[in-house]
């Protein structure tokens, strides 16, 4: 089956945000996960493999992972998905404020689509599953498909993402860890939101022994 699947990872924007395309590999219909900027990059991936995009998906709302949202949602006329959570959150003024103060970049506009945890897109064969993770931020997400996890900034190589910005919870991240994430087969492939570890991806197995977070917190804890 994973030969079936079209994955490439892509390096953008100022705040090094991986980009993913992510395709079938029958139909070539796929879609662009967090489009964090450098747009041509992007398009000049999805022009090489022949992919169709369907959906712009983002693992959450912070406006490093979407800085290229708007730009590709024009180009390819296609719609760009958010959890209900970040969506919400961050359309509140105060949040908003805080989070454009942290973060030095202003908020992403609203999605075209809202999704709940355990929402399925069917993207040619494939079926990408939406996974609440809350913690990052209230609407982080993971989306799984044919046993890759594409992890955002919930889960890093040896490292979990920020809990101190507008919205975040290091308890909250480490339970949606313990319950959602480290439950999933141990070859499950991460795929991270930033190349901050020592390799550009990880699977779950190696996580469990390795990422301290995961290690010391959940396991020991
Ligand atoms: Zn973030
Ligand atoms: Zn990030």
């Amino acid at each position: 089956m994973r030969q079936e699947i079209i994955i490439r990872q892509v390096l953008v924007g100022p705040l090094e945000v991986f980009s993913y395309v992510v395709a079938c590999g029958h139909t070539r219909e796929g879609v662009i996960i967090d489009p964090g900027g450098d747009e041509e990059k992007i398009l000049e991936v999805i022009e090489k493999e022949r992919v169709a995009p369907r959906y712009i998906l983002n693992t959450h709302g912070h406006a490093d992972h979407g800085l290229a949202n708007e730009v590709l949602k024009q180009k390819l006329d296609i719609p760009w998905c958010l959890h209900e959570a970040d969506a919400r959150f961050f359309a509140e003024p105060e949040a908003k404020a805080a989070i454009e103060k942290e973060l030095g970049a202003l908020s992403l506009l609203q999605p075209d689509i809202t999704l709940k945890d355990r929402d399925v897109l069917k993207v040619g064969d494939l079926e990408i599953q939406v996974i609440h993770t809350p913690g990052h931020s209230p609407g982080s997400v993971c989306y799984l498909t044919n046993g890759n996890l594409f992890t955002g900034d919930t889960l890093f190589v040896g490292a979990v993402g920020r809990t101190d910005l507008a919205g975040g919870s290091l308890e909250i991240l480490l339970n949606s860890l313990k319950e959602k994430i480290i439950t999933l087969p141990q070859e499950t492939v991460v795929w991270p939101g930033h190349d901050y570890g020592d390799t550009p991806t990880s699977t779950i197995g190696r996580e469990m022994q390795e990422n301290p977070y995961i290690t010391d917190f959940i396991l020991e804890g």
